[in-house]
């Protein structure tokens, strides 16, 4: 293959490859030959020169090399791209019921083997986040790919994410196909509709990864008062009021979040007089419903990230501990928690602690009835546990 550079490893690390993990870190290399613009593809090799994978090299990232293929005879192009694209799709086929869902994640970066890609669609309108220098040298060809798809009406790219800068890549919003998007584009989740910004909401607009946990929810609400946080654009709320809960508090710091819950709960006929939004933060409101003896039956927990890189670890697990012992300590006997942390570096063990810690320090006994995850279109790929970032609880408190 022509403009193939050359990424040789330093001796030992050729298990990077063995054990099929798609990233290889700057500090694994020994040299790299034939480089000349960011994202460039590249032939992987040992120490002693065996070619190994083929990636793309990114000159910033401390993730230097992310992998296409661990088999070295496969073209990286175009046909390659629509052939993940498709298989990624069929997987989306049998685990999203299109007759009562219409917004799922279609690429879901290294998982699909489109490193640094996410894509999300939602009822005609694709969404796009290119975060990788490999994946932005491919920005054309994908972009061709989803326009041909038959369900597209438009495609917005929302490249606004952080990541990027590791890339040296700007940061940038814009529409890439079909004459306009609208302001809220309508979906459906599990038949419940929402409308959701993908121009200016949270990530690509809407939380999907939730959605398999807002089923569960949904089996648990009935006669319920409940108490949201973090709630954004309602969706937990909204699976609540649609399935009998008798009362939903809402509470994010966010009026303008706020606000489109306020329609969401509206496009599912739900009167305002079984729900109230509080706009504020939840740590100060969590202890002043404690001083105030308020109880709740299920207390919903789904915060921002609270630990971005591992150095942070230590800070993120006291805060989540922290709203978690106030969250336990207003859900009365019998009560439901549906605990949730974001952060890719806090593992599974060390959640389960933190939230165990909590009820020690609470007082109470709680058992973990089931261990909540990502939905499955955000597919975790074995050989690469970054990829498993959301994790819950339900517990069941005493
Ligand atoms: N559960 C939601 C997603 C939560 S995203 C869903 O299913 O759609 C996290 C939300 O927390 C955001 O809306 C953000 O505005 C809000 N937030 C962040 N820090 C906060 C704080 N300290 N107090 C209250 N809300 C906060």
């Amino acid at each position: 293959m022509s403009n193939l550079g050359l990424v040789k490893l330093k001796k030992g690390k050729e298990s990077i490859i063995k054990f099929r993990h798609p990233w290889i870190f700057s500090g694994a290399i020994d040299k790299v030959e034939n480089v000349e613009e960011n994202g460039q593809l590249v032939l992987v090799s040992s120490s002693n020169n065996q070619p190994l994978a083929i990636g793309s090299y990114s000159f910033y990232s401390q993730i230097a090399v992310r992998i296409w293929s661990f088999d070295i005879s496969s073209k990286v192009d175009k046909s390659l791209l629509l052939k993940r694209f498709n298989s990624a799709l069929e997987l989306r086929k049998n685990i999203i019921n299109r007759s009562e869902t219409n917004a799922f994640r279609v690429i879901n970066s290294e998982s699909d083997h489109i490193p640094g890609l996410i894509v999300d669609f939602y009822a005609g309108y694709y969404v796009i986040q290119f975060l990788s220098a490999g994946v932005e040298y491919f920005r054309k060809e994908i972009i061709e790919i989803i326009s041909n798809q038959s369900d597209c009406i438009g495609i917005y790219e929302r490249s606004d994410s952080d990541v990027r800068i590791k890339e040296n890549l700007p940061l940038q919003t814009k529409l890439l196909f079909g004459d306009s998007i609208p302001e809220k584009v309508l979906i459906k989740e599990n038949g419940i509709c929402f409308g959701v910004d993908i121009q200016k909401g949270h990530k690509t607009g809407f939380y999907l990864d939730q959605r398999d946990n807002r089923l569960i929810l949904k089996n648990f609400c009935k006669n319920k008062n409940i108490l949201n946080c973090f709630c954004y654009t309602g969706g937990f709320s909204a699976y609540a009021l649609t399935n009998g809960a008798n009362y939903v508090v809402n509470i994010d710091s966010s009026a303008k979040v706020l606000e489109l819950a306020n329609e969401n709960h509206r496009l599912n006929f739900i009167s305002d007089d079984i729900y109230e939004n509080i706009e504020a933060d939840v740590f100060k409101t969590l202890r002043t419903f404690r001083e105030e003896n308020r109880k709740f039956d299920i207390v919903i927990l789904d915060p921002p990230k609270f630990a971005d890189s591992a150095a942070n670890i230590q800070k993120a697990a006291r805060a989540y501990k922290y709203i978690n012992l106030l969250s336990l300590q207003l859900l009365n006997h019998g009560g439901f928690l549906f605990t949730f942390s974001c952060s890719g570096h806090i593992s599974r063990d060390l959640f389960n602690k933190i939230v165990n810690d909590a009820a020690l320090d609470a007082g109470r006994e709680i058992k973990f009835l089931s261990y909540l995850n990502q939905s499955k279109d955000h597919p975790i790929l074995s050989s690469f546990p970054e990829s498993y970032y959301l994790k819950g609880l339900l517990c069941y408190v005493n």
